[in-house]
C-alpha cells in the first residue's frame, strides 16, 4: 500500500504530494513521520492507495504514525482554504492542530495506578504495611502509584506486585486548567425577547442568524441556552469570543454551566493544558469548544451550532498566514454540518448588518436591557471650551465632578482612552525632530515607568536622549496623553482612589488581562483606566460611570471604517456602565461635539448610524458595495522587494487592463508605514466592484517564489497601516 503525504514544511517548493510505502495501519488524515531528503519530517496522509507511479527502488516507507488523525471535515476545510487563499497545504493543515502537538514539545500525560488482582491474599504479622496497602486497594478499587509509594512505602508496593496481588496500569490523565475555577450554575428563565431569539435561531430558514442586542440585553444567556439544547441532541457546539472576553467571570460561568463538557481554549493555558483540551475535543469527551478565533478549527464532529459573539470585533480576522476570515471558515463548517451559525453584537459591522437587511441572514433583535434597565445617559462635553477655560488636564470639569460623586457612593468607574503609554511621542520644540524607530519608521512612545522610548510595532526600547539628536537643543517635549499620564493625574485628583491600568503594557505574560479584570471585578480597585481592551463585553455590576477621554482619536484615521469603529467603540465602552441596579452615566469628551457619529452613539441610535453610513458607502463606492484589496510585498532587502513588487505589479496590471470594468482603483505605492521590523513594505491597492478577478490576483501572488520577499493578499483589511 502507498500513502500520499503532504510534508509539514511550509514552503511552496515542497507543496506537493509525495508517495510513501505503508501498511494497513496508515489511513487518511493521519500524521506520519517520514524520511525526507537526508532527514526525517512529519507529514499528513491525504490518501491511501494500492498503486504508485514512483519506481520501486525510489520509494521510501512511512516510519511511524503519530497522535490523533485529522477529521474528514478538517481535510475538506483545508482543501477549500488552500484553494481560496492559495497558501501551501502544509500551512493550512497546521491551523487544525495545536502548535505543541505538531512540534512534539508536549504530549499526553499518563499516571501509573495499582489495581488489586483476584489472587488469594494472606499476610504475615510482620508485614503490616503490605496488608494495610492491600486493604486500602481492595476498598478503593485502585490507587495512584505515587500516592501509595509515599504513604505505604516502596517496599510494600514491590512485595505485593511480586506476589501477584496487585498489577500496575498506565492511565491517561488530562491536565485541567480550571481546577480552581468554580461558579454558580444559574440557568435563568429567559425573558420573552430572549426566548424569541432562541426560537428564531432554531426555526428560521436561514443558515446565518444575526442577533442584534443592545449591551446588557442578555445575549450570552441566549447562546448558552442554544448550546445546552444542542448538547441535549447529542451534538457538539463551537462558541467563539474575542480573546479579551474570556474573563475569569466568563470562564466560571461556562464552567458552572457545562462542567467538563466544555473545553476552553485561551492564551492563558500552558502548552500541556492546551494539548489536553484539544484531545478531549478530538476524542469527544468535551463537546463544546470555546475560544478565540482559532477555536473555529476545533476538532469536534457532528457540530450542531456555531456562535460568533461580538462579531464586529477586529480579532476575527487573522493577521498571520494563512490569513483566514473566521466567519468564512465558520460558515463552511455550518454548511458541512447542516447547522446554524449565530452572530451576535450590539454594534454589528456595517457589512454584516447590510447582509442581514438584504435578507441573506436572518435578523433578530434584543432591543432592551435585562429588567428594562435604562441605557446609561451620555453627556457630550466640548473639550474646546475646557481648553479656553485654561484646563490643560485630560479631565473636563463635568467628568471630575461625576467621578467624585461616583467614588463617594462607593461605585466603580472606567476611563477609556485610545492610546497607551505616557504620551504619544517625543518632539524637539526647536527643530521639530521626532524620535522614530530604526527598524520601523514609526514614531516612538515615551514610557515613564521605565523611562524609555518604545516602538509599538517591534517592541524595541531606546534610551531617552538627553538632547535633540538632530539640533542638540534641550527642549525635548512630549505630545499627547496616554494611560500612564491619566493615572498620574488621577492620583493627584483622587489620592484615596485605588486605580488599575489596563493596556498592552500591563497585560503581557501568561496571566495577562485576567489578573487585572479579576481584581477589578472583585472590587479591589475603584477606577479602571485603559485602552480598547476595557471596551469589550465585560459585565462589572459595580460600574456606574464611564469616561471616554478622547472620543475623536479614531475618527481621524484615513480608513473608510473609522466612523464605524468610533461608533462601535463608544457604544461598547458606554455599555459597561449601569449594568446592575443603579443607573449608569457616560461622559464623552470630544473636540468635535457636533460630529454625527458621536451623536448617533450618544443616542444609542444604531439604525440612524447605519442608514447614514450605508448611504455614504453607496455614494463613495466603499464596502459592501466594493471590495478593497491590498497586495502587500515586504522584505528586508529593498532592491529584491522592489523587484518582486515590479513583477507583481506588472502581472496585476495585465489583469487590470483586461478587466478594467471590475476596478474602481488600481495603484502601487509605499504602505503608510514604510518599514516594520526592518522589512520594507510596498503595496498594490485596488478597489473592485466585481470580485471575480480576485482568483487571478491570488494566483499572481501565489506564483511568487522569492524566499526572501513575502507577498500576500488582504481583502477589506482591518487596518491599512
Ligand atoms: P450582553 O452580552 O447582551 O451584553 P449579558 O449576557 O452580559 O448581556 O447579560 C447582562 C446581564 O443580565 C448579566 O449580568 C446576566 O447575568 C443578566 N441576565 C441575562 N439574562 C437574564 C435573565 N433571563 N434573567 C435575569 N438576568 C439575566
Ligand atoms: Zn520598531
Amino acid at each position: 500500500m502507498y500513502a500520499e503525504v503532504i510534508v509539514d514544511i511550509a514552503h511552496s517548493d515542497v507543496d506537493k504530494i509525495f508517495d510513501y510505502r505503508c501498511d494497513e495501519t496508515v489511513a487518511r488524515g493521519m500524521r506520519v513521520v517520514v524520511p525526507f531528503g537526508r532527514g526525517v519530517t512529519t507529514g499528513f496522509v491525504m490518501r491511501v492507495k494500492g498503486e504508485t507511479d514512483v519506481p520501486p527502488e525510489k520509494i521510501r516507507a512511512v516510519l511511524r504514525t503519530e497522535g490523533a488523525p485529522l477529521t474528514e471535515e478538517a481535510l475538506m476545510l483545508a482543501d477549500v482554504i488552500t484553494g481560496r487563499y492559495r497558501v501551501p497545504m502544509a500551512l493550512t493543515l497546521r491551523l487544525f492542530l495545536p502548535a505543541e502537538m505538531r512540534t512534539g514539545k508536549t504530549s499526553e500525560r499518563y499516571k501509573t495506578v495499582c489495581v488489586p488482582t483476584d489472587a488469594e491474599a494472606s499476610f504475615s504479622d510482620r508485614a503490616p504495611r503490605q496488608s494495610a496497602l492491600y486493604a486500602f486497594l481492595k476498598e478503593r478499587g485502585e490507587g495512584d502509584a505515587a500516592y501509595l509509594r509515599e504513604n505505604f512505602g516502596d517496599a510494600a508496593l514491590k512485595s505485593l506486585e511480586k506476589k501477584g496481588l496487585i498489577r500496575t496500569e498506565k492511565r491517561r490523565v488530562f491536565r485541567d486548567p480550571y481546577t480552581g475555577v468554580s461558579g454558580e450554575n444559574v440557568a435563568r428563565e429567559l425573558t420573552p425577547a430572549q426566548q424569541n431569539a432562541v426560537d428564531v435561531v432554531k426555526n428560521c430558514d436561514r443558515d446565518v442568524i444575526l442577533i442584534h442586542g443592545v449591551t446588557g440585553s442578555g445575549k450570552t444567556e441566549v447562546y448558552l441556552r442554544l448550546i445546552a439544547d444542542i448538547l441535549e441532541e447529542g451534538k457538539t457546539a463551537i462558541f467563539l469570543v474575542p480573546e479579551i472576553s474570556l474573563t475569569p467571570q466568563m470562564l466560571s460561568q461556562l464552567r458552572a454551566r457545562f462542567g467538563s463538557r466544555a473545553a476552553i481554549l485561551h492564551s492563558g493555558l500552558s502548552a500541556g493544558e492546551r494539548f489536553d483540551e484539544w484531545m478531549r475535543l478530538r476524542e469527544g469527551t468535551a463537546r463544546i469548544a470555546i475560544g478565540a478565533r482559532s477555536a473555529v478549527f476545533a476538532p469536534v464532529e457532528n457540530v450542531g451550532l456555531i456562535v460568533i459573539d461580538e462579531e464586529h470585533d477586529g480579532s476575527y480576522v487573522s493577521e498571520s498566514s494563512p490569513r483566514y476570515v473566521t466567519f468564512d471558515v465558520a460558515r463552511l463548517r455550518a454548511r458541512y454540518n447542516h447547522c446554524k451559525l449565530v452572530l451576535g453584537s450590539a454594534t454589528p459591522s456595517v457589512e454584516t448588518y447590510h447582509r442581514a437587511r438584504e435578507g441573506e441572514f436572518a435578523l433578530v433583535k434584543l432591543p432592551e436591557r435585562i429588567n428594562a434597565r435604562p441605557m446609561p445617559e451620555v453627556h457630550i462635553v466640548d473639550m474646546r471650551r475646557e481648553v479656553r477655560r485654561g484646563n490643560a488636564t485630560a479631565f473636563s470639569a463635568a467628568l471630575r465632578e461625576r467621578l467624585k460623586t461616583c467614588l463617594d457612593k462607593g461605585n466603580q468607574a472606567i476611563l477609556f482612552l485610545n492610546r497607551r503609554g505616557y504620551s504619544q511621542t517625543v518632539i524637539c520644540r526647536d527643530c521639530g525632530y521626532v524620535a522614530v524607530c530604526e527598524n520601523c519608521d514609526v514614531s516612538l512612545t515615551y514610557h515613564s515607568d521605565e523611562n524609555v522610548l518604545k516602538c509599538h510595532y517591534c517592541g524595541a526600547n531606546y534610551k531617552m536622549p538627553p538632547a535633540c539628536p538632530q539640533c542638540g537643543g534641550k527642549h525635548l517635549g512630549y505630545v499627547g496623553t496616554g494611560t500612564q499620564r491619566v493615572v498620574t493625574e488621577l492620583r493627584k485628583l483622587y489620592p484615596a482612589a485605588r486605580i488599575l491600568r489596563m493596556d498592552v503594557d500591563t497585560t503581557s505574560g501568561k496571566e495577562g488581562h485576567y489578573r487585572i479584570l479579576k481584581q477589578f471585578a472583585s472590587r479591589e480597585a475603584d477606577i479602571l483606566v485603559g485602552t480598547q481592551m476595557v471596551a469589550k463585553g465585560h459585565d462589572f455590576p459595580g460600574v456606574t460611570l464611564v469616561g471616554i477621554l478622547d472620543a475623536d482619536m479614531s475618527l481621524h484615521f484615513s480608513d473608510y471604517r473609522s466612523g464605524e469603529r468610533t461608533f462601535q467603540l463608544v457604544t461598547q465602552v458606554a455599555g459597561r456602565s449601569g449594568r446592575a441596579q443603579e443607573p449608569g452615566e457616560v461622559v464623552l469628551q470630544t473636540y468635535d461635539p457636533e460630529n454625527y457619529i458621536l451623536r448617533f452613539a450618544a443616542n444609542y441610535d444604531y439604525e440612524g448610524f447605519y442608514a447614514h453610513e450605508i448611504s455614504m458607502r453607496a455614494a463613495t463606492m466603499f464596502p459592501p458595495f466594493a471590495k478593497i484589496v491590498r497586495v502587500m510585498v515586504t522584505g528586508e532587502e529593498e532592491k529584491a522587494t522592489l523587484a518582486v513588487l515590479k513583477d507583481v505589479y506588472e502581472k496585476l496590471q495585465a489583469i487590470y487592463a483586461e478587466h478594467a470594468e471590475a476596478f474602481l482603483f488600481f495603484n502601487r505605492m509605499h504602505a503608510p508605514i514604510k518599514r516594520i521590523q526592518n522589512k520594507f513594505r510596498y503595496q498594490v491597492l485596488m478597489r473592485l466592484v466585481d470580485s471575480a478577478v480576485l482568483r487571478e490576483v491570488y494566483a499572481v501572488c501565489a506564483a511568487q517564489k522569492n524566499k526572501d520577499v513575502l507577498v500576500y493578499v488582504e481583502e477589506n483589511p482591518a487596518n491599512l497601516s
